[in-house]
């Protein structure tokens, strides 16, 4: 079985499992849906998903931290790092930057690889490569999209970097692989 490191060290510590139908991580219960129902759904009220997706990608980093501390004291085994995320990262924090990417790589919405980073402007600039939202919107219709599609990708990276810079900070897509750009581009703050 393939899985990316933090689900593995997840699994390893019983915070990740699939089974009698219920999907635990961290505590909380997650629902897999197919990528065509994410985009339907995100058509119905783009502005609202973004704001759910904001909301949520906040509560989900924030649940993890804090369950990542209060674990890491009952068993002394935890990913430090997540825990570390608490805290302010700087540029220089190779291993706490790697963690963020790896945690919102779960998500399955494509692999984030943050370009930029600035703590003090509360500004960022982050690429998705592979976007699932990007892929499901141009096989659905069969084209180039004018504009960028990833409306709950930004959502999700606008509430986890509103908790990393400890400000609320919107995000928007700034180049997306729909438009027939090779990868998406997102500026938050
Ligand atoms: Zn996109």
């Amino acid at each position: 079985m393939a899985l990316s490191g933090i689900l593995k060290k997840l699994l390893f510590v019983r915070q990740f499992d699939i089974d009698e139908g219920k999907i635990n991580l961290l505590g909380n219960r997650e629902i897999m849906l197919h990528a065509s129902a994410i985009l339907e759904l995100q058509e119905m009220d783009e502005s609202k998903l973004y704001d759910l997706a904001k909301k949520s990608g906040f509560k989900n980093l924030a649940g993890a931290v804090e369950h990542a501390q209060v674990y890491s004291r009952m068993k002394g085994v935890f990913v430090d790092e997540i825990a570390a995320l608490g805290k302010k990262i700087g540029e220089t924090d190779q291993g706490t930057i790697k963690t963020l990417q790896e945690i919102f790589n779960v998500y399955g919405l494509g692999e984030m690889v943050i370009q930029e980073i600035d703590n003090k402007a509360n500004q960022a600039l982050v690429a998705i490569k592979d976007s699932t939202i990007a892929g499901e919107w141009v096989r659905k219709n069969k084209r180039k999209s004018k504009s960028a599609v990833c409306t709950i990708t930004a959502g999700v990276l606008a509430g986890v970097f509103s908790y990393i810079f400890g400000k609320e900070v919107d995000c928007a897509e700034i180049k997306c692989k729909a438009q027939g750009n090779s990868f998406c581009l997102f500026k938050i703050g």
